[in-house]
């Protein structure tokens, strides 16, 4: 390698050298990747400071463990070091300095280019419309302004709130703490995206007998704004079994036409066969091989989706009618005012009735003002809302438990024959649902390159070849309606939300059934190397034999890569305060003027994408608050 491109900044340049040789041997990259992760250094000195430190400890390992010098090493050894996995401990510094080498060498235009891929969009001019004049910041509103109802946050549930309150003719501010970005923002860079619409990056978790991955959105639009778009009703059985438990005065058939509103507004319609692109195929020659019969697109809120492949990212068409495009516009085109980047603090009390909301500043605490209101509607999410409340004086058994998550696992194949244009395509527009009965749904998850190339847990040249075959790789997922329940604590950690979530045996035997499901799908679809999402002991899986020797392992949660999506529950809806935190208007128990209208309400695990339900039943609660405040107020 040419030591002239080697960062002036990294003083062990040899053994950083053959760092990057080892984990990505394919010399065309070695300059981009050591510009890259020049560039990045020189903006940030604590990354540089880590770098070296890390550099420094690497020699010393490689002394201590083989008596040589990293750079003495041969290719066999550190390939044995990074695998190393009897003592995990020993190459997690190895494996912790791969990560820039591999994401500079994610972002490298050569290999999109030869991958047909896209590393980032052409920059775009947004339209710009008149309701966006009703965004402001903190400092444009006057301390102690005066409006019927606080709603704070402006995902799927505040969102759906704020607009039919506001179209109602009340006075609202809505309140996010994140910021408002239109399509030009949405360009499909990776990195710049997480910190700008991601809560913390995407670093919130559970933990419990495993970690489970779930990210939130912190934008406006919240996480509607980096969800897939499938748009799912939940089953009737679901909601039946509502009312059986605790439930006893929800009508449920009321939310029909709630459902119907919010599709209407989400033009939500089937996905584009073409978009979908040929995962379909796959998946459908496989799961009919093997006696599937309820194989078919996904309804999702994408009217004109030609599959950008990057949901996750922000719509970069505004096909998506995530919430920034749908019922944000429309409750600022009803009179509704947005403060962003803007943080609700605090309520406050007199009598036991709320008279104001403290709002402050995202990013600068000190700039703090009073909102005077009566009503206010927290719509935080499932893994925000239930410590802001705790922390606001609500007092309630059911508070911050039973939350449910539809626990996700994904497996993904080799197929040669295909080329699945997987940047080209919409992550999750396909599914399969002949098990939704018994709360196994599968559905599309395809990842962006970077975001793939960055699970992979290989290095060196499987990992090129891994990457290099991206586009004949078919991805698919799975989640399951779990049983076990999850607890938000009112402590947060550096802003993280402290979420304890342990995966019960029923829940983990269905995980297992949802893994086979799609192995079996991709070999009868003829796929001769399937792979499953997680740890380095799970073998690659050609045969039925296969599985049988998968199933000899003493296979635990923490073996596989488990994520999350879909955290409701943590406030639960019922009919009396002994069995939740908000009864059925969703306000909150013994806690006047005080509502919650996000997925916390939703009492159990769904089996289906919650963002419609959640719609749903904010939209209702919202009607029927505004028609009564209408009334006791003219
Ligand atoms: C990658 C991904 C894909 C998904 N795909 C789908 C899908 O295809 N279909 C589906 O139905 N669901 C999907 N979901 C889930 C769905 O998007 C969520 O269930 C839904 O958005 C949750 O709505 P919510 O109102 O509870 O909270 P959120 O949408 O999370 O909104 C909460 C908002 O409140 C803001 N906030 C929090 N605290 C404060 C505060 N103190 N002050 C001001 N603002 C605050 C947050 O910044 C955020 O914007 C997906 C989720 C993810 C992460």
């Amino acid at each position: 390698m040419n030591n002239n491109l080697i960062l002036p900044i990294v003083t062990d340049k040899t053994v950083f050298n053959s760092l990057i040789n080892m984990i990505v041997p394919d010399p065309q990259h070695h300059s981009f990747i050591s510009q890259e992760i020049n560039n990045f250094l020189s903006r940030h000195k604590a990354a540089t400071i880590a770098m070296r430190l890390g550099l420094a400890l690497l020699k010393l390992q490689s002394r201590l463990y083989y008596f040589k010098a990293f750079t003495q090493l041969s290719e066999e050894q550190q390939f044995d070091w990074f695998k190393n996995s009897h003592k995990p401990w020993r190459n997690l510094l190895l494996k912790a300095l791969a990560v820039p080498i591999k994401l500079a060498y994610l972002q490298s235009p050569e290999l999109h280019k030869s991958l047909g891929s896209r590393v980032q969009l052409p920059e775009v001019k947004a339209e710009k419309f008149r309701w966006q004049q009703q965004i402001v910041s903190l400092q444009d509103l006057e301390d102690e302004t005066e409006v019927d109802v606080v709603i704070i946050g402006t995902g799927a549930g505040g969102a759906a709130a704020a607009y039919e309150m506001a179209s109602k003719g009340l006075a609202v501010l809505i309140v996010e703490e994140g910021e408002y970005y239109d399509r030009s923002h949405f360009n499909g860079n990776i990195p710049k995206l997480l910190k700008s619409l991601y809560r913390k990056m995407g670093m919130t978790a559970t933990f419990g007998n495993t970690i489970i991955p779930i990210p939130l959105g912190r934008n406006v639009g919240g996480t509607t704004t980096i969800n897939s778009g499938t748009c799912l009703r939940a089953p009737d059985k679901v909601l039946n079994d509502w009312k059986k438990n605790g439930l006893s005065d929800f009508p449920a058939e009321e939310l029909n036409p709630w459902y119907e509103q919010v599709e209407d507004i989400l033009q939500v319609q089937p996905a584009d066969d073409d978009a979908v692109g040929d995962i379909r195929k796959v998946i459908t020659q496989g799961a009919e091989s093997i006696g599937l019969k309820k194989i078919h697109v996904l309804n999702r809120n994408a009217v004109g989706c030609d599959g950008q492949g990057l949901c996750q990212l922000g719509c970069p068409t505004d096909a998506k009618r995530s919430t920034n495009v749908s019922y944000i516009p429309r409750a600022l085109e009803s009179g509704a005012m947005l403060v962003t980047s803007t943080k609700a603090t605090q309520l406050q009390w007199q009598d036991g009735k709320i008279i104001g909301v403290i709002l402050t500043q995202s990013n600068n605490k000190n700039k703090t003002i009073t909102i005077k209101t009566n009503t206010a509607v927290v719509a935080m999410g499932s893994l925000l809302t239930p410590s802001f409340l705790a922390n606001n004086g609500v007092k309630n058994k059911w508070l911050g438990k039973n939350l449910s998550i539809h626990p996700c696992g994904a497996v993904h194949a080799h197929l040669p024959q295909y080329n699945f244009s997987n940047s080209q395509k919409i992550p999750q527009g396909f599914g399969v649902s002949d098990h939704k009965g018994e709360g196994l749904m599968l559905e599309g998850a395809t990842p962006p390159l970077m975001a793939y190339g960055l699970m992979l847990k290989e290095t060196g040249s499987d990992f090129v070849s891994k990457i290099q075959r991206y586009q004949q790789t078919g991805f698919f997922g799975f989640m399951i309606k779990d049983r076990s329940r999850g607890r938000v604590f009112p402590q947060k950690i550096k802003g993280l939300p402290l979420v304890h979530y342990r995966m019960n045996n029923e829940d983990f035997k269905q995980f297992l059934q949802g893994i086979v499901s799609l192995i079996r799908i991709y070999l009868a679809a003829g796929a001769k190397e399937v792979e499953i999402a997680g740890s380095p002991k799970l073998p690659k899986i050609s045969s039925e034999d296969d599985i049988k020797k998968l199933f000899s392992l003493n296979l635990k949660p923490r073996d596989f890569l488990i994520t999350a999506y879909h955290p409701l529950g943590s406030c639960r809806m019922a009919s009396s305060k002994d069995l939740g935190v908000v009864d059925t208007n969703l306000q909150v128990y013994d806690k006047q003027g005080l509502f919650v209208m996000d997925g916390s309400v939703v009492p159990s695990s769904l089996g289906a994408n919650p963002q419609l339900t959640i719609m749903a039943l904010a939209s209702r609660s919202a009607s029927r608050l505004a028609n009564q405040l209408l009334n006791e107020t003219y």
